[in-house]
């Protein structure tokens, strides 16, 4: 991809949603990596500071809940796994609020399910939040509200969640950190030789080219989510980066134009003239 054209989307972006999947919150241990989020709060607050605004769609109330409990791993009902993400939740956000403190920092909690975003009511209170958080320097953290959440009512992961919430926060961009560099021919965790896609405009002719099997252990949408969720937001008109979450400073060197990662765009008119 062109290091200006990525660099320029970055610098010209004023609102942001950062979504950051399980695998890349967590360490080897298989734990959430408190470095990890310590260097995102880092980060986050020199962008804030100098004058963007970020939203953060976290993922691993289920890895949380799995490192605060120490068992239920292999419950399979739906009760159970529910359990696990209220647990989780609270764990998670502990660590986000306490990465973000070292900055003096708060962060706010938002837990949404698929019917806030059809409801005209909700979404305007929802929206109405989230402007309030972000005028007094707040950070909203988004997740799917598992706990209430069966399958039949569910988003189901959180690429779509955080597509639905940059269409309602009216973002400028969506960039979705996952543990691989962004969407390859054929999955490149199987495929040594798989080639990274830098653009993409063409949702039906990349759908037709690539293989999509396998996710990562806890990711849940794999790569098919991503699309998805790049697809409904270049709908309207904002783009979404695909980078790995792994790249060290990585709001910094994909602003930089430092990094490779694929970049979704609207297939008519650029959005980078
Ligand atoms: P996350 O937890 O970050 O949401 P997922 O595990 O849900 O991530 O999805 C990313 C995974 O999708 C990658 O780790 C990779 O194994 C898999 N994958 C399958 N096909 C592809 C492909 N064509 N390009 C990139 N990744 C792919």
């Amino acid at each position: 991809m062109p290091k200006d054209m990525l660099q320029e989307l970055f610098q010209r972006s004023k609102k942001i949603v950062v979504k950051i999947g399980s695998n890349t919150l967590t360490g080897e241990d298989g734990l959430v990596s408190k470095s990890y989020l310590n260097d995102i709060a880092s980060q986050v607050t020199e962008l804030t500071q100098k004058g963007q605004r970020i939203l953060i769609v976290s993922s691993g109330a289920r890895v949380s809940g799995l490192s605060a409990i120490n068992k239920w791993a292999r419950r399979a009902d739906i009760h159970y796994k529910q359990a696990l993400c209220a647990i989780g939740q609270v764990a998670l956000m502990d660590s986000w609020r306490q990465a973000f403190a070292r900055h003096s920092v708060h962060v706010g909690q938002i837990l949404l399910t698929k019917d806030d975003f059809s409801d005209a009511y909700r979404t305007l209170n929802i929206r109405n939040t989230l402007f309030t958080l972000m005028d007094e320097g707040v950070i909203p953290i988004v997740n799917e509200n598992d706990t209430i959440c069966v399958e039949e009512i569910k988003i189901g992961d959180n690429d779509n969640l955080a597509a639905l919430t940059a269409i309602l926060w009216g973002a400028d961009l969506l960039l979705c950190l996952s543990d691989i560099e962004g969407v390859f021919d054929k999955n490149p965790k199987q495929h040594p030789d798989a080639k990274l896609i830098e653009t993409v405009r063409d949702f039906e002719a990349l759908k037709a080219t690539i293989e999509t099997a396998g996710t990562s252990s806890f990711g849940t949408g794999g790569i098919e989510s991503k699309i998805e969720a790049a697809q409904k937001v270049v709908a309207y008109g904002i783009p979404m980066v695909l980078a790995n979450g792994k790249t060290p400073s990585v709001l910094k060197t994909l602003s930089e134009g430092g990094a490779r990662a694929t970049l979704f765009l609207p297939s008519t008119g650029s959005t980078l003239t």
